[in-house]
């Protein structure tokens, strides 16, 4: 069976692809079964790399994903042939310092898939260590399950905050990221999520995720405006900042409550300012995240219970053999698209 390959920028082929991944003794074997289509990889097929990371040969992409395990490690206690999986794509180095600190996700060694020169999971099979590697309970899908590593994200990002029953929380930018932001502050205790875009489509996705959501088109509405008017001038409790674009991200305490907390999500393109005497006026606490870590079990509880629902995220579902046409659309972004997955035969 193939893989999808990214031979280079804009060119993408389905075909025979080898790998030799021999079992360790503490790994398994997954035949993936579901895998999401991330910013990140279109962003490999349009630009040929992200950052630091070119792609330079050949690479298998995808790391949003979910499958069955085919074979054990000899070592291996916690999964057995037949159990139905997620997985995390990052692989640290577990001796490492920030591993032995728990930041495994920060971790300068850290392997992730799709992330040149590392392989992705658009493939027939792939061996991973069983410590990241979770169980799936019969009540969550193998497309629910496939949306674990984005929500992780939101997860994270809500614990970083430390957000406590009752809170009101800002979400800037209604992207997947976004959604899933502001699903996990809610599921984190939130009172009530502010959700703010440029893109009307994207806010009426949001809208429709909970009652307690409130959207705002920045291009027409002033969010701080309506917002202080909403908490009475107090303001908002936590900030997410998921847009990325430098001038959403340069107004993150405008809204901000006293004492409160801003965890910036979005990625930026290039550096970009903030008002540190806003933020200093407020004690703000003021917080990054990187992927995640730890909190796949708990995303996995969350679907679970139904305390957070990521079905309404998933917008289209392609054929494995019609991936590299499932690449061309994702590049174009289409309107209304949230989650698009890529399900293996
Ligand atoms: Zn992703």
């Amino acid at each position: 069976m193939k893989s999808l390959v990214l031979e280079e920028k804009l060119k993408l082929s389905l075909r025979d692809f080898p790998i030799d991944e021999p079992l360790g003794p503490r790994d398994v074997r997954i035949g993936i079964h579901t895998v999401g289509i991330c910013g990140s990889d279109v962003h490999y097929y349009t630009h040929g790399g992200i950052g630091q990371f070119i792609v330079k040969a050949p690479m298998i992409l995808g790391h949003e994903a979910s499958g069955t395990v085919t074979e054990v490690g000899a070592d291996v206690t916690n999964l057995k042939v037949g159990d139905r999986v997620c997985m995390e794509p990052g692989i640290p180095d577990p001796n490492s310092r920030a591993s032995r600190l728990g930041m495994y996700n920060i971790d300068p060694a850290v392997r992730f898939w799709a992330t040149p020169p590392v392989h992705g999971c658009l493939r027939p099979s792939v061996v991973h260590p069983a410590d990241y590697t979770f169980k799936l309970p019969d009540n969550v899908s193998f497309a629910e399950a496939a949306m674990v590593e984005p929500l992780a994200v939101g997860v994270h990002a809500a614990t970083k905050a430390k957000v406590k029953p009752g809170d009101v929380a800002l979400v800037q930018g209604a992207g997947p990221i976004g959604l899933v932001t502001a699903l996990s502050a809610l599921a984190a205790g939130c009172a009530h999520v502010f959700l703010t875009d440029v893109d009307d489509t994207k806010l009426e996705i949001g809208a429709a995720l909970s009652r307690a959501i409130t959207t705002i088109n920045i291009t027409r509405q002033d969010a701080t405006a309506e917002i202080l008017k909403a908490t009475e001038g107090w303001g908002v409790e936590c900030v997410f900042e998921c847009s990325g674009h430098p001038r959403a991200a340069g107004q993150v305490f405008d809204a901000l409550c006293p004492g409160g907390v801003v965890v910036f999500v979005g990625i930026p393109v290039e550096p970009f300012h903030y008002d540190l005497g806003k933020a200093m006026v407020r004690e703000a606490r003021v917080e990054q995240i990187f992927r995640y870590a730890h909190v796949f079990p708990r995303c996995v509880g969350l679907i679970a219970s139904g305390a957070i629902d990521v079905k309404p995220l998933i917008t289209r579902t392609f054929a494995f053999q019609d991936s590299v046409h499932a690449f061309e659309v994702a590049a174009t972004a289409p309107k209304g698209q949230v989650k698009m997955q890529i399900e293996l035969p």
